[in-house]
């Protein structure tokens, strides 16, 4: 097209556009009380007196509107919502909703569910009297929208619901209990909706349902809202820091939402699919003032719709633009979230068809008001952040409270008066992802049913049963067209010409009956593509400080097979819907004998400690009985009756044979370990992930402070194995043995008292958080390995370990321009005779975030070798080619020696040198043995970011070093980590039940 074209055009869609009726900017309901309805005058009093600069506030939120029979915030509260110094408990605002509930027909409560300890989670329904009578009619219109397959597909049929239908705008609160604000706010809110009589108010009363969760984190607030109580009662007094938020995690439940773990994300996971939201909107509070991080930053997550994307856009602006309209600073969107992680509670709308969003405003970890300073890239001005916060303010609970009920209120305005439109978009998100399979693929996942790990494929289905995705099984043996793999290094194009080998050819790929399918023409297709397919982030992406982990690929880090299968035939092939997976288990054939294959499925530990009184072996050697093959560290059960077996193992998946002979080969005993697990009081999160686990499986433990382990003299009388997870943060020396210095300040008690009744739920108690482990500790660690103990550690803890000592020949290293975060990598068998390979295949994948670097060495107190380029053969200068000798002028020359080759996880071999007067050199069965190593640098990555690979390639990953008469067996990878790495509990599990065997298989070196 010319130029004269372009104007041309240009000049045409102005004029179209000036004769258009004019919609949005004239029509717009403006914010502000209605005057004809009276004020609350003493309640607005207190929140101007609360409110700690004009511009803190809004037409929206500085006025409350009075009502006869509706009580306000102050009913329970005793004051207004955000006032200093009230926070109530979960119950208190449970009790208020209810009491809304009770006043008017504007409010509906629901119970969604309850927490790890018992507590209640609600959901608020806000809307007309009207919607909230229809509201079963309103979900069946809601439901078409999100499953268009119930409407065929039909537009027509779409548009007419899209005209019909009541949105619904999902918002929950204080999922971060140190994050207090939200529950005050959303008290005040849920009021405003149902009394204002205010145009903009009641437009969306009239257009929109609100539904509130105003606690997530239930368990959380409660120990929160004690340990302020206890600040308030001590105000001269340091206070302890929240240590336990729930159950098992902390700042971690907003990363649960892939593998639906905990409680509170399976409960606002049901409540939200189960309402048919369109938009998930979560409070948190880090930065001033208000970040609306809904756009964020890039990489924009690869599994979602763009349409999505666009909403985002959308509606993070619109929200920026009213609130700095009504001249409230610090308002700003982008920021540096990046949108990559599906892991946030929000992203269940992302990939769910709705839309995710996320609050950042500033609290002030509890309801004191506090002058607060910013550093200076928090009040620079940026690009997106035009009003930026000021330097330091005077800053109060009710300020934050003000910002988020403005927000949260512009936000419900225009999505009310857009509703049509995301509500048209909510349906062809939900088609779009029905037409998945012909649009951009693939055509479904397949699960094979002659996977060798039942019940950790059975596990991987599960999460994606709690996702809401459909999942289908094959009714007879299938065959489908597989695409053919492109080689990992395109040849070169002269080589090209010169092979003439044909390119790689498609391959067809055949199924067993009983296959799983997971269809894409699903409306959740999108979550299950985006948990079940690999991650790639380049290291030259622009975006330098990925947010969270980058890799996360399910079957991977489940050690499950998982085809990925474009041949839209899949989908034709005879299939059942499944409702509920369970893997097959159960005795079979004759004997009294029984033999259970070990595939490194965490089951097999769980039935070691079901059946107590059973005798169990461990193979360590291959075997064949009754016509099957078993693999080394194959179970051979006795003692037990098979109805007990065969009741045990049918409940977990495990497959069991009767023998009538029992076959020869070299066992040792399963026994059922005394497991202690250790936790620093600096930080519970990551162990808490092992906690989970372990309780999930039906492991006991005794759950252990370090001030714990300071004072048990004894241990080796009490545990068997101890398991030190890491702590976080890479704590090392100085923090965890030390602990918070003691030298000045109070103690932090960590315990029930009458003003702290939920501080310490069914987890651990202390005087004082400030003590570490202490040298005491220490020694005790130390004695126990030596006596025989087995100590069990990870990524800091394992870098603890060595710092400390407790293992000759191993040393671990810094990375210099190595980048991995929270990725998914390779792993190698190195050692399969090792109890601790128990199961595994040679080939596998596990999560690493960034080391540490293991090397080892023959010789005690030398640091391992590094390699940090590319492997080079080297000789010295001088004359000849680099396999020649050289020599010098005048004699002849002579060969050198032959170096004697190791690999990288090897110690290299020790030197005729060092042999001399040798007391350095450690004798070969001290030395440590290495079970798995890192993969290849050209293999190692699996999915997600890896930059300078090369310097933690085929490094040692999971070591069992001697000591004493015990072990200290350290992993450079988190085995154990947010329910996601299912695949790889079984190198912690075998290292438990073998304690005792741990040296089985061990090949020491002659020299
Ligand atoms: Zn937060």
């Amino acid at each position: 097209m010319t130029g004269l074209g372009w104007s041309k055009l240009v000049l045409f869609i102005v004029v179209g556009s000036a004769l258009a009726p004019r919609a949005g900017a004239d029509r717009e309901t403006p914010p502000g009380r209605d005057p004809k309805q009276p004020v609350d005058e003493a309640y607005t009093e207190k929140i101007h007196k609360y409110t700690t600069a004009p511009y803190f506030t809004s037409p929206l939120v500085d006025y409350l509107p009075a009502s006869k029979n509706v009580p306000t915030p102050q009913a329970v509260l005793g004051d207004v919502a955000g006032a200093p110094g009230i926070l109530p408990y979960a119950e208190d605002v449970y009790r208020y909703m209810r009491l809304l509930e009770k006043a008017t027909p504007r409010v509906k409560v629901f119970s969604i569910g309850k927490t790890e300890e018992g507590r209640e989670m609600i959901a608020v329904a806000v809307s007309s009297e009207e919607n909230l009578t229809n509201l079963e009619e309103n979900r069946a219109r809601l439901a078409k929208l999100a499953d268009p397959r119930a409407i065929k597909l039909n537009d027509e049929e779409a548009d007419k619901l899209v005209g019909e239908a009541v949105p619904i705008y999902y918002i929950t609160g204080t999922i971060h209990s140190p994050e207090t604000g939200a529950p005050t706010a959303l008290m005040e809110l849920a009021y405003r909706l149902a009394v204002d009589e205010s145009p903009y108010i009641k437009e969306i009363r009239d257009g929109t349902i609100t539904l509130i969760t105003p606690v997530v984190e239930v368990d959380g607030r409660d120990r929160m809202v004690d340990l302020y109580k206890w600040h308030l009662t001590h105000p001269k007094q340091f206070y302890p820091w929240l240590v336990y938020w729930g159950k098992y995690v902390a700042h971690d439940n907003n990363r649960d939402a892939m593998g639906v773990t905990l409680k509170l994300t399976e409960n606002v996971l049901h409540a939200y699919v189960g309402w048919k939201a369109q938009v998930l909107h979560d409070l948190h509070e880090s930065v001033p003032y208000l970040y609306d991080n809904t756009i964020g930053d890039e990489p924009y997550n690869a599994w979602i719709d763009p349409i999505l994307a666009d909403e985002w856009q959308v509606i993070g602006w619109n929200n920026v633009s009213a609130m700095t309209k009504f001249g409230m600073p610090g308002v700003f969107a982008h920021g540096d979230f990046d949108t990559w992680s599906p892991g946030y509670l929000m992203f269940i709308a992302a990939l769910h068809n709705g839309i995710s969003r996320l609050y950042e405003t500033f609290g002030n970890g509890g309801a004191d008001t506090e002058e607060r300073t910013l550093q200076p890239e928090q009040y620079a001005r940026t690009w997106y952040r035009q009003n930026p916060p000021l330097p330091k303010v005077l800053w109060s609970q009710r300020d934050n409270n003000n910002y988020e009920e403005t927000g949260l209120l512009t936000s419900l305005h225009f999505f009310t008066e857009n509703k049509q439109r995301f509500l048209k978009n909510f349906y062809l998100k939900a088609k779009r992802s029905t037409t998945k399979p012909s649009e951009e693929g693939p055509a479904a996942y397949v699960l094979p049913a002659d996977d060798p790990r039942p019940a950790l494929q059975a596990e991987l289905l599960q999460v994606l049963e709690r996702q809401a995705v459909e999942i289908s099984r094959a009714t007879s043996a299938f065959a489908v067209t597989l695409p053919a793999k492109k080689p990992k290094e395109p040849a070169k194009e002269k080589d090209r010409k010169e092979e003439k080998s044909p390119p790689p050819a498609p391959t067809r790929r055949e199924f067993p009956a009983g296959s799983y399918i997971i269809r894409m023409d699903q409306p959740y297709s999108r979550i299950a593509d985006a948990l079940l397919d690999h991650q790639y982030w380049s290291p030259d992406d622009p975006q330098k400080t990925p947010y969270d982990d980058t890799g996360w690929t399910f079957g991977e880090l489940f050690h499950v097979e998982v085809a990925r299968v474009t041949d839209s035939k899949v989908l034709d092939i005879p299939m059942d819907r499944v409702t509920t997976v369970h893997a097959p288990g159960g005795v079979k054939g004759e004997g009294t004998l029984f033999a259970i294959m070990n595939r490194a499925e965490p089951a097999l530990a769980t039935l070691r400690y079901k059946l107590h009184d059973a005798s169990i072996e461990a193979a360590e050697e291959p075997f064949e009985s009754a016509g099957r093959k078993f693999n080394r560290g194959s179970f051979l059960v006795r003692n037990t009756s098979r109805a007990d077996l065969d009741r045990a193992a049918a409940e977990l998946g495990v497959q069991v044979t009767a023998l009538s002979v029992r076959p020869e080969v070299k066992t040792h005993p399963v026994r059922a370990a005394r497991i202690a697990l250790v936790h620093t009081w600096l930080s519970t999160q990551t162990e808490g992930w092992w906690r989970l686990a372990l309780d999930k499986l039906g492991i006991p433990y005794d759950y252990r402070s370090t001030q714990a382990i300071a004072k048990i003299s004894d241990l080796n009388a009490k545990y068997d194995v101890i398991l030190f997870p890491p702590v976080g943060y890479n704590a090392g020396v100085d923090a965890v043995v030390n602990g918070v210095p003691t030298a000045w300040g109070n103690p932090l008690p960590w315990k029930n008292t009458p003003e702290t009744p939920n501080l310490v739920g069914k987890n651990d108690a202390t005087d004082d958080l400030r003590p570490g482990l202490g040298w005491d500790g220490v020694a005790h660690l130390q004695e126990f390995v030596e006596r025989g103990g087995v100590l069990l550690t990870a990524m800091d803890t394992s870098s603890l370990a060595l710092s400390l000592g407790f293992a000759d020949g191993i040393s671990t290293q810094n990375a210099n321009k190595m980048k991995i975060v929270g990725s998914v990598v390779e792993m190698r068998l190195v050692d399969d005779a090792s109890p601790i390979a128990y199961g595994y295949e040679e080939k596998g994948a596990a999560y690493c975030d960034n080391g540490p670097i293991f090397s080892l060495s023959s010789i005690a107190g030398q640091r391992g070798r590094r390699r940090l380029g590319p492997e080079m053969r080297g000789r010295p200068t001088g004359r000849g080619s680099l396999e020649d000798p050289d020599f010098a002028v005048g004699r002849p020359g002579m060969e050198a020696p032959e170096e004697r080759k190791s690999e990288i996880w090897e110690s290299p071999p020790v030197s005729d040198e060092q042999k001399r007067n040798g007391f350095r050199v450690i004798p070969p069965p001290r030395r440590p043995r290495v079970i798995f190593r890192y993969g290849d640098g050209k293999d190692l990555l699996v999915s997600g970011l890896i930059e300078g690979g090369d310097e933690i390639a085929q490094h040692p990953a999971v070591v069992d070093a001697p000591s004493g008469k015990g072990h200290v067996v350290l992993f450079s990878i988190n085995p154990v980590y947010r329910g996601e790495t299912w695949g790889t509990y079984a190198m912690v599990l075998n290292t438990i039940l073998n304690f005792d065997s741990l040296n089985a298989g061990r090949k020491d070196a002659a020299e």
